[in-house]
């Protein structure tokens, strides 16, 4: 017999804001799923140290994400293997599709994160966390007095760059082309700053290290071909970052940022009723575990609380899970 795939709430993806998002919702003691396409812990798995998170000195990434996990298992929330790959409504419900059949849910919290471009580049995810980072805020700390170099031309890589003067003795800010993307003022501001030297028409072509750590990267000259190497001990990637959403076709357009992450409200829902984003893969000022954690906090507690008017208002019609998608239900 086929499973029952109906819940309360379906979260997708496990990194932080899913795995609190699950710590809520279980606590709650909602019917819920947790679908996560590779291993829990999102982002922090290619996180080797982190300072910044309440309540611990340091710890590294794959732990907390497992503190994380065990504390959602303990509430009784489902973790499943899956790829999501479409939502769509059906009546009062949200269809989530995936690689290996459809759940069928009156909320859904997106928390599926995205993730930041590489270079593609030999040493880069050999050296991932161990000097090659993709987020100031969270490794900046660890380049005291150090020489690092930035990639990147827009407005990221220009204020990130400064922010990395905080700690950093020089801070190279490598681009491909001659202009900057980056609105004139983050130039000029980088450009001014002491400990700043841009670097155009150039590339990062390798990054080498000794001991599992970072020591060189090989700059090419795109005009003259030629390629020198440059001594730093930090590489900062900020050449864009991509969230997840590709799971709405465009008759279910939801509302989202010039960059495509998703625009809330204050409880996280975003335009589409029933639907809930939360963490990386939501439109804000700043991507970090602790934003993640308290959107997720928000997300759930708000789907709880609709979940329990629910009960009280009319017995819904009620959908069939598995019989033929109805396209008058389908899209809004
Ligand atoms: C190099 C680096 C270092 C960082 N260091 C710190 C730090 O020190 N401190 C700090 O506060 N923040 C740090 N951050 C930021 C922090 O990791 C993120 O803000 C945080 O992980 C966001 O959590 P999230 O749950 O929203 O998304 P994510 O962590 O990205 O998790 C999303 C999850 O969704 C899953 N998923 C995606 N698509 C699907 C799908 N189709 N089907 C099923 N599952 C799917 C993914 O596999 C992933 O597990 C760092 C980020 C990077 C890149």
């Amino acid at each position: 017999m086929e499973k029952d795939r109906r819940y309360d709430v379906v979260i997708i993806g496990a990194g932080p804001a899913g795995l609190t998002a699950a710590l809520y919702a279980g606590r709650a003691r909602v019917k819920t799923v947790l679908l996560e396409r590779g291993a829990p812990g999102g982002q922090l798995l290619n996180t080797e140290a982190i300072e910044d998170y309440p309540g611990f000195d340091q710890i590294t990434g794959p732990e907390l994400a497992q503190r994380m996990a065990d504390q959602a298992a303990k509430f009784g929330v489902q973790l499943e293997t899956a790829r999501v790959t479409g939502i769509h409504r059906r009546g009062d419900k949200q269809l989530v599709q995936t690689e290996d059949g459809e759940y069928l849910a009156d909320y859904v919290i997106l928390t599926a994160g995205g993730e930041p471009l590489k270079l593609g580049i030999p040493g880069e995810s050999e050296f991932q966390g161990r000097g090659v980072s993709q987020c100031a805020v969270c490794d900046g700390a660890f380049f005291k007095e150090e020489e690092v170099a930035v990639v990147g031309g827009g407005d990221a890589a220009l204020e990130e760059a400064v922010f990395l003067t905080r700690f950093a003795k020089k801070v190279y800010i490598i681009h491909r082309r001659e202009q900057f993307r980056a609105q004139a003022i983050l130039v000029e501001a980088a450009r001014k700053h002491p400990k700043v030297e841009l670097i155009t028409n150039t590339v990062v072509t390798e990054v080498t290290g000794e001991e599992g750590q970072v020591k060189e990267i090989t700059l090419k000259d795109v005009v003259s071909g030629q390629t020198r190497p440059l001594k730093v001990t930090g590489l900062f990637v900020f050449i864009g970052f991509q969230p997840n959403v590709q799971f709405f076709d465009h008759r279910e357009h939801v509302e989202h940022d010039p960059l495509g992450f998703l625009v809330t409200d204050s409880t996280m829902q975003t335009s589409l009723p029933g639907i809930y984003a939360a963490g990386d893969v939501r439109s804000q000022l700043t991507r970090q575990i602790t934003t993640a954690v308290g959107d997720a906090t928000t997300a759930a507690i708000d789907a709880v609380k609709k979940l329990e008017a629910k009960k009280h208002a009319p017995t819904p019609v009620p959908v069939d899970l598995y019989g033929p998608t109805r396209p008058d239900l389908v899209g809004s």
